[in-house]
């Protein structure tokens, strides 16, 4: 029996249902490959079990000589059992890695289900651990794969430090705040393009250091640079900060779109905006020419799985001449995504939620030249002769601005040269 599919009130010109069913998707775990080399001075300590431990090594494909920056502490059988201590045992473990560990600053403990099935409340124990290993902070989150999207572990990281911000003087200058982690050569470009307006006070969150987390405060306009980040913006709004509405930086259009968002805040005049972007729009429409002669008319179908679907499928759409077939996201935030459900054609179909078995079979009624899916999907898709991209890699590879948005495009034309190869 098919799972039923709900149509929802008109949101843009979108075709948009909800369907549930089964699902297919990551934990939050999987954000800690990206997050600890951005915070080059946080441990994430997972406490879970050993299927977590597996996880977060193979999506991290870990190197053994290395001194990782992220650890899980496993619940075993006799914690499950409730016969050990599971704060004692966690306490012990935790200082024994500071001891061995100075390096460290900023210690996060990850929640997962089977901290979660045993009830172990992180959230003290993050408090009672800073208490007695100051100058370490301790925070947690969790990463739980309970009714969740892999992206939204970056959510809880960053929500987490919110509360922990510096708090700006109410009296302080307006600042611009850019949310969502970032490779460093991507937000070292948006700083001089920031500065090449005139707005220099810019600040990032996360942080690359502890110790250099960003003031927040009523005076703080931020611009998300990831559309999954919905708890983190709402901690920010609590905090008095001022979200400002664009489209997200993928691609030529995103990324004039997101800068102008941030140019029309701070007063920057339309010929200084000009001067900023000019050369680094003409240069990524360049690097797109090519990648348009490959994917122009090419049939696209996304699973939902990142929560990038939405922005990803405007930049195909509108700047490679794709076509949508089906635009899956595991959620659809109509506000933050608001900008970018007006840039897509009317009538495109967006499916918000998963029932797994119904969409592969409208994936494989479709035949689509291209599927953006989870990585548990992509083999049997392939098996099938559908070219497939893993959306995962989106997140671990720059691809937010002008510089990257050759980058961007050659993801997706990569399976389809693949697969031609295949053919031949
Ligand atoms: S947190 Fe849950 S879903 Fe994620 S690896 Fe651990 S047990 Fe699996």
């Amino acid at each position: 029996m098919n799972a039923p599919v709900a149509h929802k009130p008109p949101c843009g010109g979108i075709d948009l249902r909800q369907e549930q069913g089964q699902r297919a998707v990551f934990c939050g775990l999987t954000g800690i490959v990206w997050l600890h080399r951005k915070i080059q001075d946080a441990f994430f300590l997972v406490v879970g079990s050993r299927t977590c431990a597996h996880l977060i090594q193979s999506a991290a494909g870990v190197m053994i000589f290395a001194e990782p920056r992220f650890a899980t502490a496993i619940i075993d059988e006799r914690d499950l059992a409730g016969l050990a201590d599971a704060n004692e045992e966690l306490d012990r473990v935790v200082t024994r890695l500071i001891e061995r560990r100075p390096d460290i600053k900023l210690l996060f403990l990850v929640g997962s289900c089977p901290s979660e099935v045993i009830k172990l409340d992180l959230s003290r124990a993050a408090q009672r651990l800073s208490g007695r290993l100051t100058p370490v902070r301790v925070l947690n989150y969790s990463g739980s794969g309970i009714e969740t999207t892999f992206t939204q572990g970056e959510d809880a990281c960053l929500a987490a430090l919110v509360p922990d911000l510096p708090r700006e003087p109410v009296a302080a200058a307006p600042s611009l705040l850019v949310v969502g982690a970032l490779a460093d050569v991507v937000e070292d470009q948006f700083l001089r393009m920031f500065a090449a307006m005139g707005i220099a006070d810019v600040r990032f969150l996360p942080a690359r250091r502890a110790g250099a987390m960003p003031a927040v405060g009523r005076g703080t306009r931020y611009l998300l640079a990831q559309p999954f980040l919905t708890d983190t913006a709402r901690a920010l709004d609590e905090r008095g900060a001022h979200r400002l509405p664009a489209p997200f930086p993928f691609g030529a259009e995103g990324t004039t779109g997101w800068l102008r968002a941030a140019a029309e805040a701070f007063g920057v005049s339309e010929a200084a905006f000009e001067r900023a972007t000019a050369a680094g729009r003409a240069r990524a429409e360049t690097a797109l020419a090519p990648h348009r002669e490959k994917l122009g008319g090419k049939r696209v179908f996304f699973f939902p799985d990142s929560q990038l679907e939405v922005p990803l499928a405007r930049f195909l759409v509108r700047e490679l001449d794709a076509e949508l077939v089906e635009v899956g996201t595991p959620y659809l935030h109509r506000g933050h995504l608001a900008a970018e459900i007006e840039l897509l054609p009317s009538g495109t179909r967006v499916t918000e939620g998963q029932s797994l078995d119904d969409q592969m079979d409208r994936c494989r009624a479709a035949r689509p030249d291209l599927t953006i899916c989870g990585l548990g999907l992509a083999n049997p898709l392939e098996a099938e002769g559908l070219s497939t991209k893993w959306s995962i890699e989106l997140l671990f590879t720059p691809v937010q601005g002008y510089e990257q948005a050759g980058d961007l495009a050659e993801l997706f034309v990569r399976p389809l040269r693949r697969r031609a190869l295949l053919e031949v």
